[in-house]
């Protein structure tokens, strides 16, 4: 069984979707931080993302690892553990640009659906519902107002990478939030869109607990309509 969760920044997905994956022993996915190594490859090797053969070039030897240590997963570009790097200010500004290109989506789709065989996971990220998994018998979109999604995001960034964004403002969070929501929501390829069958959760009060339970309600629910349908 494949659950996608989609939705915009700092609604939750990463936290929502590794507890529910642990709660009911599936594999979790966190595509948003393949779209973020691939841009940390692509800045590292100074490759314009406008030099569209440069980029091609570089998707053919993308050479992409998730480790699994103690239940966490560390990503690896060519043998270099990137887990914190991905989360820095220069990947995060780049990657709504590249991830706007249709044929780094191309191979970042093929991975997760490879990803996906023979398995029961939880992927997470902007278009697995609508996208890379139209069949998935379980869709959820999260949402949330853009004032607590820009707090949480502020405090996490702070706690934990302090040197990285010590000159981060909530109005430039907020700012910042805003403009990558808005190019992963009108570019052409793949946008981030809430599925027809989805289950719109907004998560601005509720706690991550709250949250699960009710997508688990969904989840039964669905096996149960699956169930009588055939
Ligand atoms: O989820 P996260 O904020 O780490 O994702 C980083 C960026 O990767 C998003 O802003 C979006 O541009 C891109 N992304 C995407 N499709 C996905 C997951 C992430 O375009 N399925």
């Amino acid at each position: 069984m494949i659950i996608t969760i989609d939705g915009p920044i700092a609604t939750g997905k990463s936290s929502i979707a590794k507890k529910l994956a642990r709660a009911i022993g599936f594999i979790y996915f966190d595509t948003g931080a393949m779209y973020r190594s691939m841009t940390w490859g692509l800045l590292k090797h100074n490759i314009n993302p406008d030099d569209v053969e440069a980029v091609k070039a570089y998707l053919e030897k993308f050479d992409f690892d998730i480790k699994i240590r103690q239940g966490d997963r560390y990503y690896y570009v060519e043998g270099e553990n990137i887990t914190d790097a991905i989360r820095g200010e220069k990947v995060t500004s780049a990657v709504s640009k590249i991830s706007a290109m249709k044929e780094v989506r191309e191979k970042l789709m093929a991975l997760q659906r490879e990803f996906s065989i023979g398995v029961n996971a939880v992927f997470e990220g902007r278009d697995m519902g609508t996208v890379v998994f139209p069949d998935a018998e379980v869709k959820i979109f999260l949402t949330g107002r853009p004032e607590v999604r820009a707090k949480r995001r502020y405090d996490e960034l702070k706690a934990k990478y302090p040197e990285d964004f010590k000159e981060m403002t909530m109005e430039k969070m907020l700012e910042d939030l805003n403009r990558r929501d808005t190019e992963d929501s009108t570019r052409e390829i793949a946008p981030l869109r809430q599925a027809p069958d989805a289950l719109v959760i907004d998560t601005s009060d509720l706690t991550v607990e709250e949250i699960i339970q009710k997508i688990q309600e969904f989840k039964d629910t669905r096996r149960t309509r699956l169930k009588e349908a055939t």
